[in-house]
Order: C-alpha cells, then structure tokens, then sequence
C-alpha cells in the first residue's frame, strides 16, 4: 500500500494565536491514523515550531513548509533555506505551488533545483503541478501536466523520485468550489503514474503517492480519496477548520 497522505496547506492564513488554536483544536478531535496514513501541515514559516512542537511524538504526523530557497545559505535576504527547516526539525517541503509558480514566477527549471536541495538535506517534497483552465478547455492537461514532472523531476534517479510526494491540482479547481470530479482526478492520477512508469518502470512508479488538490472537502473527501490511483489530498480552505480537516484525514484510504 502506498503512503496516504492528508496534507493540510494553510496558505497565508492565520495568527500565531488561531494558529495554535486550529492544531490544538486539530490534535483534540479523536481521530485514528493507520500505519500507511499519515497527516501533515504545510503551515506558514512563523508557525512551523510551534506545530512541530506541537505534533511531538505523535506517531504518521508531519509538518510541511510550503516553500524554500535554492541556496542553502548566505546574502539571500527573506530567503529560508532547507537547512533552516531540517534544523527545525521540518520534514515536508511544498513545492510548486500553482500561486507560487503564478505570483512568484517558479518555473519548472527553478523547481527542480529546488526538488534537488530539499531531497539534499534529506526533506520530502510535495511537488505540486496542474493545469489552468484554459488548457483543460483547449484538451491538452495531459501533456502539459506531464511535461511539468518530466521537467522539474525527471532528472533525479529512482531512488530519489520514490522520495517525492506528487500533488496535482487543477488551477481551476483551487479555492473556487468546483472540484474535479472524482473520474477527472483518477484519469489524471492514472495517467501521471504512465508517465512515471513510462521512465522509471511500473514498480517505481506504484510507489509514487499522487495526492489530489483543489476544493477537498470533508464531503467529498472519501469519494475522490476513494479512487485507485489518488493517495490522498492538499487541502487548502477546509484545512482550516478543525473538525473538517479530522473528517478528511478518516477519508484516507
Ligand atoms: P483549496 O486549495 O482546497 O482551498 O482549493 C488547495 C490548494 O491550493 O492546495
């Protein structure tokens, strides 16, 4: 069984004091994790302590940065590095985020420097890719999707890809309330893992988590969590919320 994976990605929502009341909130909310399932938080970088301290000791729980520099140090201003992060003791690293590749102007070329550090210090990345409206309507998601993990992943060897969390979310399904359908996400998530198994072999490829983003709700969180080839979710808006973001974590498969 692959890693299922609830990740929660709060975006640049929150203080420091809703914060703390959303993990507690979280954390006292009775809720279960399977060996193969396993709940993380991409929380904005002022927060990453306090949630790791936290999620301390408890067991298949993770906490995400969502983003990090290609340099591991030095005159980089407002910049924060991987082994920044490790010495925290932060374990997931988001990348790619569509708002990040949007507002921020990450390409795929500056993503796989940043796949590369992140592995380097020994980090897991959930490297998000997708497609935007426009190109779903002009029917070519598929190659364009696949075209962003050949250019951002394809360089790295078996081993270390096997490392790597995928996230696909469709732009126009992010923050706006329409989800794909669960048959959109499993046709996509099929066909990425052809184009892992394509490079690195059916084995390598069946190892891959392929998370789903875009409108995850506690409502329709088993449905598309249900589907063969999507290993969990990225959730933004319902992540927010305790008692939602417990009820897609028991979605896992
Ligand atoms: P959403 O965001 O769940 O609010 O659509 C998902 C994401 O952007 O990771």
């Amino acid at each position: 069984m692959r890693k299922q994976v609830a990740a929660a990605n709060w975006k640049m929502n929150l203080t420091y004091q809703q914060a703390e009341e959303l993990i507690t909130g979280i954390i006292n909310t009775p809720h279960e994790l399977s060996a193969d399932q396993y709940a993380v938080f991409a929380v904005p970088f002022p927060y990453l302590t306090m949630v790791a301290d936290k999620l301390k000791g408890k067991a298949n729980t993770g906490v995400a940065a969502q983003n990090c520099y290609t340099k591991t140090s030095g005159a980089y201003t407002g910049e924060t590095s991987v082994e920044m992060l490790k010495s925290i003791e932060v374990g997931y690293v988001v990348l790619g985020h569509s708002e990040r590749r949007e507002y921020f102007n990450e390409s795929n070329e500056m993503l796989a420097e940043k796949v590369n550090v992140v592995l380097g210090a020994g980090l897991t990345p959930i490297f998000c890719c997708g497609e935007a409206l426009s190109i779903r309507e002009a029917g070519t998601q598929n190659e364009y999707v696949g075209n962003q993990l050949k250019e951002s992943l394809f360089h790295l060897s078996a081993d270390d890809l096997k490392k790597v969390i995928i996230a696909y979310e469709p732009i126009w399904a992010i923050g706006t309330g329409k989800t794909a359908t669960s048959e959109q996400a499993q046709e996509m998530h099929a066909h990425l893992r052809s184009v892992l198994a394509a490079q690195y072999g059916t084995d390598v490829a069946n190892e891959i988590s392929i998370l789903y983003g875009g409108s995850v709700k506690g409502s329709n969180a088993k449905e598309i969590f249900g589907q063969p080839d999507v290993d969990g979710g990225l959730v933004g808006g319902a992540s927010l919320k305790a008692d939602e973001f417990v009820q897609i974590i028991q979605s896992l498969k």
